[in-house]
């Protein structure tokens, strides 16, 4: 039977997609069923037919799968920010890994197991920040809340199971102040109207909160009575702020902020340091969860105290500022100049001087490091979803790290960047997630990319009879040299490196190793690994 559009079928669900939708299969026809979970038997309603697959919807359940949950929200079937809440969380976070588990294996053909999916206790209300469209209903009621799914029509919420709890209050008391002054809001289709979102942050360990409205103007009428009516709350306002954008754009926020009540930031605690963050600065938006993302990352990172450690898209400077104490420096590189600002007043209030921030893109700023001679020890790096662009990622291993960090929202983009980065001489070594965003389709993850080395992947052929062997050569071993430069210099050398630099300083003269018969690149010693060896050559009397 061929399936065509309005068809009754009988299905059973067997696998998730990683959008949060079942699917169960018709004749070789994947068939994608929203709601649904493995191990459910339904009739479906088949809404669209395409080549390779299919749509549908639940008409009936027969059998229901034995993790199905009653959803606690009212409009769960109409909103979409959640994905799973019909589901018990243990199973969401089975999903999530073996999610993450497919996309390195598919995507970046990588072979790893994720660790233990890292959780926070409760997965409610653990969002400290919304952007939250405004618009209004056909019978003419100002609404807000989450769009549903793949549309821009709001789902108007005022309990939203993710967002902080203080959010709804806020909400109620901007629609108060729209419908009492009236103000008008924005419609996405014609342009017009003022109000488009709200925009929320709270510092949670701080109770501090911060109001941004975003307006298709450049200002609002009664401003007093929008700053009263939110002060009437209660709640700890610390800032009011009008963002405008007067874009015909999905982009949130526009670039101009305006302070209109209180500070131009608030202030949270996050790794026990304390952290300012301005409207258009980076925030993580689970601060439980982001304490369990950033202590695995250190983890990763395997710092020793030595290290030049350097935090490429830093945001506010959150993560080099909690490694900080465990480092001989860090170097950050954000783009957004407020963002920078913040990670420059974050160093200063908490007393940290072993750092550097450069405003700059990610990939300039790679380059005129790179440029400097700076190879730091250890990168760190948390783009956004789209992810690395190969120039980062090509000069990261020009860099030569030891270990790369790679922090990640998006499993997609980090496994095709760890595909690159296997290219470029690392291996994936350590995959963890994070659900950092429980109930919605979301999940953080964070790799531990190590260079290659090459005294494991290569074949060294230290055949002494094929050596010539100096006098020089016998004075100092492999081993003493790699200790007297990890003690001196903090850094590991490989006896690769050692080779290259005694073969450029005339000790030995051929190169005494095998290049792996062309299969790899053969790294080249950096310049600060080099003048180390170099040292330690001349306190062994060998140069
Ligand atoms: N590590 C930070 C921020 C991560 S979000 C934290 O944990 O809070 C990603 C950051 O990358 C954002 O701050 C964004 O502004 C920044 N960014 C986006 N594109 C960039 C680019 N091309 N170069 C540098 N930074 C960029």
């Amino acid at each position: 039977m061929t399936l065509k559009k309005n068809d009754d079928i009988r299905l059973e669900i067997t696998a998730f997609t990683s959008q949060g939708s079942g699917i169960g299969r018709f004749e070789q026809i994947a068939v994608f069923v929203d709601g649904t979970a493995p191990g459910d038997l339904i009739t479906a309603h088949i809404i669209k037919v395409k080549k390779n697959y299919a749509i549908g919807k639940v008409q009936k359940f027969h059998k229901k799968a034995p993790f199905r949950i009653e959803s606690d929200c009212e409009v769960d079937s109409r909103c979409g920010g959640c994905a799973y809440r019909y589901i018990t969380y243990e199973k969401e976070l089975e999903i999530k890994r073996q999610g993450v588990n497919d996309a390195m294996k598919r995507i970046g053909g990588i072979d790893i197991e994720c660790e233990e999916i890292l959780h926070i206790e409760k997965p409610e209300n653990y969002r400290n920040k919304a952007q939250i469209p405004v618009g209004i209903s056909a019978e003419g009621k100002i609404i807000a809340g989450f769009y549903s799914k793949k549309s821009h029509r709001i789902v108007d919420c005022d309990d939203c199971k993710l967002q902080n709890k203080d959010f709804s209050l806020i909400i109620k008391a901007v629609k108060k102040y729209i419908y009492e002054n009236p103000v008008t809001v924005y419609n996405e289709e014609t342009g017009e109207g003022l109000i488009r979102h709200v925009y929320l942050r709270k510092a949670v360990k701080t109770q501090q909160i911060m109001v941004c409205i975003v307006i298709n103007g450049n200002s609002i009428p009664k401003k007093d009575r929008l700053i009263e009516s939110l002060l009437a709350t209660g709640l700890g306002i610390k800032s009011v702020v009008l963002n405008k954008n007067k874009k015909d754009t999905n982009v949130v926020l526009g670039d101009e902020c305006e302070i209109i009540y209180g500070s131009e930031f608030i202030e949270d605690e996050l790794c026990s340091l304390r952290f300012r963050i301005s409207p258009l600065s980076f925030y993580q938006v689970n601060p439980e969860g982001t304490e369990l993302l950033y202590g695995k990352a250190k983890e990763f990172a395997g710092l020793k105290g030595d290290e030049v450690l350097l935090d490429l898209y830093c945001g506010a400077g959150t993560i080099g500022l909690t490694m900080a104490e465990s480092v001989k420096q860090v170097i950050g590189v954000e783009i957004i100049p407020q963002a920078i600002e913040n990670a420059v007043e974050n160093a200063e209030i908490n007393g940290i001087r072993n750092v550097r921030f450069i405003c700059d893109d990610a990939k300039g700023a790679a380059k005129t490091l790179y440029d400097e001679g700076i190879r730091p020890d250890v990168i760190v790096v948390d783009p956004p979803r789209k992810g690395c662009s190969r120039e980062v990622l090509e000069t990261v291993s020009r860099m030569a790290p030891e270990r790369v960090v790679y922090v990640s929202c998006d499993p997609a983009t980090l496994a095709r960047d760890c595909g690159i980065m296997k290219e470029l001489g690392y291996n994936t070594e350590r995959l963890c997630a994070v659900d950092m965003f429980p109930r919605t389709v979301h999940v953080e993850t964070v790799v531990l990319l190590s260079q290659r080395r090459p005294d494991t992947h290569i074949d060294i052929k230290l055949d002494l009879s094929e050596l010539d062997v100096t006098a020089a050569e016998t004075k100092a071993t492999y081993q003493e040299i790699k200790d007297y430069v990890f003690d001196k210099f903090g850094l590991k050398v490989s006896t690769l490196y050692i080779s290259q630099v005694k073969a450029k300083c005339g000790i030995i003269e051929r190169e005494n190793y095998n290049k792996g018969e062309g299969k790899s690149r053969v790294p080249q010693c950096p310049p600060d690994k080099e003048e180390a060896i170099m040292d330690a050559l001349k306190h062994f009397k060998m140069i």
